[in-house]
């Protein structure tokens, strides 16, 4: 091969420094065994010192007791932040007070405030509880009233489907951030361009809290599909996992991959604060980290004699 056709020595994660902030989101465990699987995800996340770890919220409130043991279990026996998802559905503003007062009591300060969807089986369109909130933004601005809670709320670099236009929808994550929000988490996106676009419109409409992009390691690409909403999912991730629907090892490997390569592109872009949807699972969401660079701050077991 001439020089001038050899490839560079410019490793992808060559020289990343690590110079970055992230944080964890866990689902409720329903049984027995996903409760072990996700706090061994949690015990092996946590030395990479996540801002906070927060804990989603059932489509219609199913998970509100599974939430809220989770979440208050990570309060009592880690030192991890732990964040509880909410969300708007199936709940008077009396039951969301009762909830939250419950929260604020074991010693949790931060919440996820969402909208949220009826349940599968309700289908179609969100319709408020009589005496509930409205959209994500009124919960907010209940929430803040009722304690001083640190708030995160949904951002959609793609739209959020509901929206009648993109404007509307920026409009409506200005009205999420000043009703008190302090961060938005974006629905998980795979195109860089489709973000920092959307960070662009962000702060010509005034919003100058930060937007954490979401990163989903893709572990089914049915259940992407599924969940994606207006994400476009592009032709050359479909063909990345062609031939890998029952192989779970190689595409686990390749997701990580695909997410790791998603984080850097970022990183690139100057983003330093990254969200991981983990699925309950470490492995990916791990890899990840490594390959940006992050290290624990301690080892278990590191300075045992
Ligand atoms: C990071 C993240 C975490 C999530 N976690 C959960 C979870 O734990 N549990 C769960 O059930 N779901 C969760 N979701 C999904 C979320 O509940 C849905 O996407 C839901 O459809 C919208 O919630 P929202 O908080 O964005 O709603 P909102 O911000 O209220 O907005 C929803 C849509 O309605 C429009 N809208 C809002 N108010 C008005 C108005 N007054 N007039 C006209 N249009 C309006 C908005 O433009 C937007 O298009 C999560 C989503 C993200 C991105």
């Amino acid at each position: 091969m001439t020089a001038a056709t050899r490839p560079a020595e410019h490793p992808l994660f060559g020289e990343v420094p690590g110079d970055i902030s992230v944080s964890f989101e866990f689902f409720p465990p329903k049984t027995e065994k996903m409760e072990a699987q996700l706090w061994d995800a949690i015990t092996q996340l946590a030395p990479l010192s996540p801002s906070f770890v927060s804990v989603t919220y059932g489509a219609g409130g199913s998970t509100r007791e599974r939430t809220h043991a989770t979440v208050a279990r990570i309060a009592r026996e880690t030192d991890l932040v732990p964040a509880a998802h909410l969300t708007c559905v199936g709940a008077s503003k009396g039951e969301i007070a009762e909830i939250v007062d419950q929260y604020w009591e074991a010693g949790v300060r931060h919440i996820v405030a969402l909208r949220g969807d009826p349940p599968p089986a309700d289908g179609g369109k969100f319709v408020p509880h009589p005496e509930g909130y409205t959209c994500a933004a009124d919960l907010v601005a209940g929430l803040k009233a009722r304690h001083d809670f640190d708030i995160s709320v949904a951002a959609y670099p793609e739209v959020h489907p509901d929206a009648v236009s993109a404007e509307a929808d920026l409009d409506n994550l200005k009205r999420k951030i000043d009703a008190g929000a302090s961060r938005a988490i974006t629905q998980f996106f795979f195109s860089t361009d489709a973000y920092f676009r959307f960070l662009d419109k962000a702060l010509a409409a005034g919003i100058t809290a930060p937007i954490l992009p979401g990163i989903m390691p893709v572990t089914s690409f049915a259940a992407i599909r599924r969940m994606s909403g207006n994400t476009e999912i592009p032709v050359w991730l479909e063909s990345m996992f062609e031939g890998l629907d029952e192989r779970p090892g190689p595409r686990a490997l390749v997701a990580a991959v695909a997410a790791a390569d998603l984080c850097k592109r970022l990183y690139d872009g100057g983003v330093r604060d990254f969200h991981f949807y983990t699925l309950n699972k470490a492995e990916q969401t791990y890899a990840i980290c490594q390959l940006l660079g992050l290290r624990p701050k301690s080892i278990p077991g590191e300075n045992a004699a």
